[in-house]
């Protein structure tokens, strides 16, 4: 048997058109349109791909380009002041400093530049916060499209055995805790762990966080388990994730490609993130829940 696709790509695409329609009538609300300003610091090629993908969805859906590129040997303060700037003008809605920043440069210190209502990537403390607690805040792009891709696939999440490998600050921990709120009984799996096949063998759900190639094998997943690879790996035969996929297909029920999967999901989810936050910041609503 194989596996059923969680297909990222055509959720993505329904959930773009949602946001491109919020940001229509955003502007018929209020009269001008929504930005996304995206910092880049340095030459790192993955990031300038991720970076232009994230901008051309961005104007597609309407929103306004608010893009700076600043080169590598900038300092600190530099990209604070940009930040800064960012974050004082009204007509921009969400402020995204795309990770990694070069060496020398403070990432915590930066992030915390983006005020909580803008940061539109879930990584300021303040947002990790209310994530922690359970409260309204803007959530981290690619865990909330992993739990969309899980809801699309009507997966019962409360009550599940679920395993994160990976316990990063940007996608495993964010995860298990999205995942916690929903009630499943979560672990977290690392890079200390010893036995990751014992520790994934059980799970309903498995999640694939760690950045490594191929790291997930049939004999880690339990027959019949949702496996979601978060994983992104530039190979001579095209984009891998952290899952054996051919041979992972054939043991687990439902499970998501690389590329189609998490990829869309997570830019999709930046852009709703951004209207969002665009109309929250708008209308001044302080009790509304924008995850
Ligand atoms: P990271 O390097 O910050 O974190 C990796 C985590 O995996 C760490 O917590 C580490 O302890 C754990 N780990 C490493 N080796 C392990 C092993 N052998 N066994 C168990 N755990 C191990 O990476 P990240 O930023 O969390 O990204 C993880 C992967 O997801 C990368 O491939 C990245 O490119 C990809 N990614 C994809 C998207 C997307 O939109 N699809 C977004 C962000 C990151």
């Amino acid at each position: 048997m194989i596996a059923t696709i969680i297909d990222g790509k055509h959720l993505a695409k329904a959930s773009r058109a949602q946001t491109r329609d919020r940001v229509t009538r955003f502007v018929a609300a209020h009269g001008y349109a929504p930005g996304l300003a995206t910092v880049l610091v340095g030459g790192d090629p993955a990031s300038e791909v991720y970076v232009r993908n994230k901008r051309r969805a961005a104007a597609e859906a309407g929103f306004v380009d608010f893009h700076r590129h600043l080169p590598a040997e900038v300092g600190e303060e530099a990209v604070a002041a940009l930040l800064d700037e960012f974050a004082a003008d009204q007509q921009v809605a969400g402020i995204l400093l795309q990770l990694p920043l070069p060496v020398g440069l403070d990432r915590s210190a930066l992030i915390e530049r983006i005020p909580a209502a803008k940061d539109v990537d879930g990584l300021t403390t303040l947002n990790q916060g209310r994530l922690a607690r359970g409260v309204p805040g803007l959530r981290p792009c690619t865990p909330a499209g992993v739990i969309e891709l899980l809801d699309s696939a009507e997966v019962q999440i409360e009550g599940a055995d679920a395993v994160v490998v990976g316990r990063s600050e940007l996608v495993g921990h964010p995860v298990a805790e999205l995942l916690l709120l929903r009630g499943a009984t979560v672990t977290i799996a690392h890079s200390r762990t010893r036995d990751l096949k014992s520790a994934t063998a059980g799970a309903d759900i498995l999640v694939a966080a760690a950045g490594v190639p191929g790291l997930i094998t049939a004999a880690h997943v339990k027959p019949g388990a949702v496996v979601i690879d978060v994983g992104i790996h530039r190979t001579e035969s095209g984009l891998r994730g952290d899952v054996r996929f051919e041979e992972v297909a054939h043991v687990a029920g439902r499970i998501t490609p690389v590329p189609g999967g998490v990829g869309p999901m997570t830019i999709a989810t930046l852009l709703r993130n951004t209207i969002t936050a665009a109309e929250i910041g708008a209308t001044g609503e302080t009790n509304r829940d924008p995850s």
